[in-house]
């Protein structure tokens, strides 16, 4: 295949990865003959080179993307022939999951048997929801005087631009094409440019299964250049953007141009509180779940723990004590880690900064504290106690395995300082009382709360944030709205003038 290198990832897989951009079906190189580098955060090598867009290659795939969204290839096929397209999509990524897995576990630095289960697992189940709905959309009719009644078409927005970040390379790519593919849109995607492969071989395996040129295009390129092209681009009709709050902002403003349709799902401080009244022991593990999953890497990532009074000590030290059984730090590739590196220097510094931010500004360093090894991205748990909400630690989004926790004595307490922050992403309640946790949910201002849990997140349940976490909603049924548009048609029965 031109446009493609021959790897032998660190586990002995052996894959055939693409490298250019995908564009119209085939794999090209930039205009520029620009490339990035990917680097394993593990070891910090390099893994390769691929193509890197700027605005004239973005130019090319919206052309390709609006050229497919009329042809009738994809225009002219049955609801349920698309749907055939997602399933299809779905049974290849299953047949190599082990190839994508190995890809992600290399670039992102993800355990290899977490990718395998955990992400794969979801981009399997997220194409065949998808594909489902391709074929269950409905309209209304609407009667209003016996003269007159309306219908109502779901139609496709059109040419979609989706931005997606590094935490979760190829399952948030599902979480964005499935939907716009279900409901008939055309893509232009951009992965990041720290995490570029396993996209790209996603995007193989799309022209594999019969997706017809155009309808995917997937890049890689710089957010400043090829992001900021999409965002500014007058034949994109639709943003959807996963990452920072900071770019989530720059984002809309450029999508302005056109009055793009937005979905943005940006940044997180989620809360997680725990009444003196929660199993304990479930409530550390579920913590130790929120914070320490995917190296802390996670948007939902309930960073910011208050533990009621009565419960506190005991709370910190069975925490501190659990996260040294239950996370192994370690190479990706190895059985057991459940721990790989951050997925890059830049991650590894900005941490390791809040982590001497937290030491100046008198929290207490419980564990971890500082990085692990000597060589790659690798940073131990850390925990920090006695933090009050006026510190930065307790503030700012940190995007690792980094949290922070204080005693509460109320529950009114606990639901003022949950809800005093910018971010409203996530949120989790243990507590035993019934009352107690349907009342402190409705209170909470997050997209998402969890009982009794955290961070287990469903396909088929909507995600997205309050405040400054985001615009609108992914996954479930609600993606749906995200990726149609409502056209209604008015008949005429009768009235004649
Ligand atoms: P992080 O800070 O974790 O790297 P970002 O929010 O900067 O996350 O990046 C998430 C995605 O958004 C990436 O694909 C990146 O290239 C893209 N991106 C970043 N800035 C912009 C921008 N101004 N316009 C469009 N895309 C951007």
């Amino acid at each position: 295949m031109a446009n493609a290198v021959e790897l032998t990832a660190p586990n002995g897989v052996k894959y055939s990865q693409p490298t250019g951009l995908f564009i119209n079906n085939n794999f090209v190189p930039a205009q520029s003959g620009q490339t990035l580098e990917t680097i394993s955060p593990s070891d910090e090598k390099v893994i390769t080179n691929v193509a890197c867009a700027n605005a004239d290659d973005i130019d090319v795939a919206v052309e390709a993307a609006r050229a497919a969204l009329k042809s009738l290839e994809w225009k002219g096929i049955s609801t349920s022939a698309r749907g055939l397209l997602l399933f299809r999509l779905a049974d290849l990524v299953e047949r190599d999951r082990a190839i994508l897995a190995t890809i992600d576990a290399w670039d992102v630095g993800k355990p290899y048997t977490v990718a395998f289960e955990e992400d794969l697992g979801e981009v399997i189940q997220v194409f065949r929801y998808y594909a489902g709905f391709a074929d269950k959309q409905f309209g209304q009719t609407i009667d209003t005087t016996p003269e007159k009644f309306a219908y109502t078409r779901h139609e496709p927005i059109g040419v979609c631009g989706q931005i997606i970040p590094w935490n979760y390379p190829v399952m948030m790519a599902a979480w964005k094409l499935g939907p716009a593919l279900a409901c008939g849109n055309t893509v232009v995607l951009k992965a990041a440019e720290q995490t570029p492969l396993s996209v790209l071989y996603l995007a193989s395996l799309i022209k594999e299964a019969g997706f017809p040129a155009g309808v995917v295009n997937i890049v890689n390129g710089l957010g400043r250049v090829a992001g900021a092209a999409m965002t500014g681009h007058l034949g994109i009709d639709k943003i959807a953007f996963t990452g920072s709050t900071v770019a989530g902002r720059e984002i809309m403003k450029a999508s302005a141009i056109n009055l793009k349709s937005i979905t943005l799902e940006t940044g997180g401080k989620s809360p997680l509180i725990v009444f003196d009244d929660a199993e304990l022991d479930q409530a550390i593990k579920w913590t130790h779940v929120g914070i320490m999953s995917n190296m802390g890497q996670v948007c939902t990532s309930t960073s910011r723990v208050y533990v009621q009074e009565s419960v506190y000590s005991k709370f910190v030290d069975g925490l501190k004590d659990y996260v040294q059984t239950a996370t192994v730090i370690g190479d990706p590739f190895a059985e057991k880690t459940s721990h790989g590196p951050q997925v890059s220097k830049i991650q590894f510094d900005k941490i390791l900064k809040y982590i001497e931010i937290g030491k100046s500004e008198g929290a207490t360093l419980v564990a971890g504290g500082k990085r692990h090894g000597e060589k790659g991205f690798f940073i131990e748990p850390t925990i920090f106690s006695d933090s009050n909400d006026s510190m930065t630690i307790a503030r700012e989004e940190v995007f690792g395995p980094f949290v922070v926790i204080s005693p509460f004595k109320t529950e009114e307490e606990a639901v003022t300082r949950a809800n005093d922050t910018q971010y409203g992403l996530g949120a989790a309640v243990f507590t035993q009382n019934i009352a107690k946790a349907h009342r402190v949910s409705a209170e909470i201002e997050a997209g998402m709360v969890w009982i009794n849990s955290s961070n287990d997140s469903h396909y088929g349940i909507p995600f997205g944030g309050y405040k400054q976490s985001g615009i609108g909603r992914e996954l479930g049924s609600y993606a749906l709205s995200a990726y149609s548009q409502v056209k209604a048609v008015h008949v005429n029965l009768g009235v004649r003038l």
